[in-house]
């Protein structure tokens, strides 16, 4: 589970983002971290993650030895296909091809990308190549997945899909936050974080 306990954090030289977050994340749960612009929703993740120092505070991970991510722009390589990028870090993991290939296929499957895996990543859509950063994540197994605004570039249909499918993942034990501003994703979550909330003097 995850344990955020007093979390409070700032840039040098400037304000505190936000102060006083407290939450503790079960697996089996989709938690969505909702505020507007500039609030520290990434900055949010990146300190879960364990990549930004909090300002103050605590982070615990117990249990927590795989973090997947997704960043809010999702980036590739232009020439290369679709199904390399998520099948690139099963190979660097020591899967061999035969065995990596159809696991990607079978995530790229879950966003709906079975037509895209032959692409190159320059051909596809935000859209997709938003929901590819998902599945190469997903491909990996990850205890904790963070997904920085996943459904921004997707149509109301698709971004329910998406929504969807990430609650499944977390049925299956997985723990998943979504930095998100879609009403819609935030609603699709057992738990929302609003940052407004803990903004000083908020
Ligand atoms: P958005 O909804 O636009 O994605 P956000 O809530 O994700 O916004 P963050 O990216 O977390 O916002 O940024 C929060 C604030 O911290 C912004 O004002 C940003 O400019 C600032 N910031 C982010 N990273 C740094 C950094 N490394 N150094 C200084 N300031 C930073
Ligand atoms: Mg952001």
């Amino acid at each position: 589970r995850l344990v955020v306990h007093d979390l409070a954090h700032r840039f040098p030289g400037t304000d505190l983002l936000f102060e006083h977050l407290d939450m503790t994340v079960d697996p089996g749960m989709t938690v969505a971290v909702c505020g507007p612009s500039g609030c520290g929703k990434s900055t949010l993740l990146s300190i879960l993650a364990g990549w930004e120092k909090p300002y103050a505070g605590s982070v615990e991970r117990i249990g927590i030895a795989r973090t997947g991510w997704v960043f809010q722009n999702p980036v590739g390589v232009a020439q290369r296909s679709a199904l390399d990028h998520v099948v690139f870090p099963l190979l660097a993991k020591g899967f061999s091809r035969e065995e990596a290939e159809p696991q990607a296929l079978e995530a790229m499957g879950l966003f709906d990308l079975d037509h895209a895996a032959g692409r190159r990543f320059s051909e596809l859509s935000g859209g997709e190549a938003q929901r590819l950063m998902l599945a190469r994540a997903v491909c990996s197994r990850p205890d904790m997945l963070l997904v920085d605004e996943p459904t921004a570039q997707l149509d109301t249909r698709t971004a329910h899909s998406v929504s969807h499918v990430l609650g499944n993942l977390a049925n299956q034990g997985m723990i998943v936050l979504v930095a998100t501003h879609d009403p819609d994703t935030r609603d699709a979550c057992d738990h929302v974080v609003d940052l407004a909330h803990y903004a000083p003097n908020g």
